[in-house]
């Protein structure tokens, strides 16, 4: 079955593109915004934004658009934040057709608000699709959901070092209990308030190593955004939780050895030398943030390797001081630094357990760029206002 004739018909069924006010980009499509007729109080809202945590508080508003063959992706709009109704028999609820995608708003001091490299996001969801099978989304009617969704909700992004967390998603909507692509999708863009992640700067994580359960395996679904990684994540973190560690970090399926990544983040080495090194691509999420550390690196002259590493040379790296630092990345949390390493053969701690330079470095870096306080040399930030 082909999903390219379904995508070159969605783009068919899109209304014509807009010429774009001036200052934003030219291809956009038309969604039917539909503001709330219950607006949450300036009160209640500046209540929720104190300390609102991470994927608690919720906007007002969401994006969503439809998928059927018959009409491609249609209906797109911008409306209240309500359930939407799923049958009992919907193809999502019992075959785990879904992808997902994270990335941030950011207040800059001028009042206005960036977006941090959506047309990454937006192609990196378009791959998701097409691993799960699923039609897959104009990549402008993504990034134009993400927009008006912030455009709308505004008012929900947090000062200081917060960030209105969204998280775009399809799920497969067609009633139907046989086992194939599901013929109908929802996609929606949801948006959360998040605070500093971390108070008084990211303080090191512990993370538990693995032995039991894998995350990815060649020809799988690890390079994909998609919720059942994270459902076959969760009983190995619930492993790391029990042994006093924060996260847990995976190796390969086949040999058992190989640094994959957590269960959510992306993961770097740095080294004596000053180079850095990271896992490859393959069975990994390609992290947009692991994208943005490899760059920033290379255009400060830092070595960066691509490379499979073992859990026995991190052990042993770390004890012999080879191994400088290390930290996990990703779009929540930016960059947190790893203090300690825990397995079932033992543990051993990194930089003596405390924040690495490199990692704060680099994440002051990425932070400020997103924000809109350092230069943006690689044209990743995108102004909503
Ligand atoms: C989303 C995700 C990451 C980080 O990706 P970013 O684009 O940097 O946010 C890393 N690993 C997994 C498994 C993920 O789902």
């Amino acid at each position: 079955m082909s999903y390219s004739n379904s995508a070159q018909q969605a783009l068919k069924e899109m209304p014509a593109p807009e010429t774009a006010a001036a200052g934003s980009k030219a291809m956009s499509v038309k969604f039917d915004i539909q503001p709330t007729a219950t607006p949450t109080s300036e009160k209640d809202r500046a209540a929720k934004l104190v300390d609102p945590g991470f994927g608690r508080v919720f906007t007002d508003h969401m994006s969503i658009v439809r998928y059927n063959q018959a009409k491609g992706w249609h209906g797109a709009r911008v409306e209240s934040r309500a359930n939407f109704p799923l049958d009992p028999a919907a193809a999502v609820l019992h075959y785990a057709q879904e992808i997902f995608e994270g990335l941030k708003a950011y207040k800059r001091d001028d009042g206005g608000v960036n977006l941090f490299r959506p047309d990454a996001n937006a192609k990196r969801f378009h791959n998701s699709a097409d691993r799960m099978a699923m039609a897959p989304i104009p990549e402008a009617v993504f990034i134009e959901a993400v927009d008006q969704l912030v455009r709308i909700d505004r008012a929900w992004i947090p000062g200081g070092e917060g960030s209105l967390y969204l998280r775009p998603f399809m799920v497969a909507s067609e009633i139907f209990l046989g086992v194939k692509p599901s013929a109908e999708y929802i996609f929606a863009v949801i948006a959360s308030p998040v605070g500093s992640y971390f108070k008084g700067g990211p303080a090191p994580v512990s993370i538990w190593v693995s032995e039991n359960y894998t995350r990815a395996a060649i020809g799988g679904t690890g390079a994909v955004k998609c919720g059942g990684n994270y459902a076959a994540s969760l009983r190995a973190q619930a492993e790391a939780i029990d042994h006093g560690c924060d996260q847990v970090v995976f190796l390969d399926a086949v040999e058992r050895r190989y640094i994959e990544e957590l269960g959510g983040m992306n993961v770097f080495f740095v080294f004596d030398d000053g180079s850095l090194s990271t896992p490859p691509l393959g069975t990994i999420l390609p992290g947009i943030t692991r994208d943005s550390i490899i760059a920033l690196a290379k255009d400060s002259g830092m070595r960066v390797r691509e490379e499979p590493y073992t859990i026995e040379q991190w052990r042993s790296d770390a004890a012999s001081g080879k191994l400088k630092e290390a930290f996990a990345c990703g779009t929540a949390a930016v960059i947190s630094p790893i203090g300690k390493v825990c397995s079932a053969s033992g543990d051993f701690l990194i930089s003596g357990g405390a924040a690495g330079a490199v990692a704060m470095g680099m994440r002051k870096k990425l932070v400020d760029i997103q924000y809109g306080r350092a230069p943006d040399p690689h044209n990743w930030i995108k102004k909503v206002f």
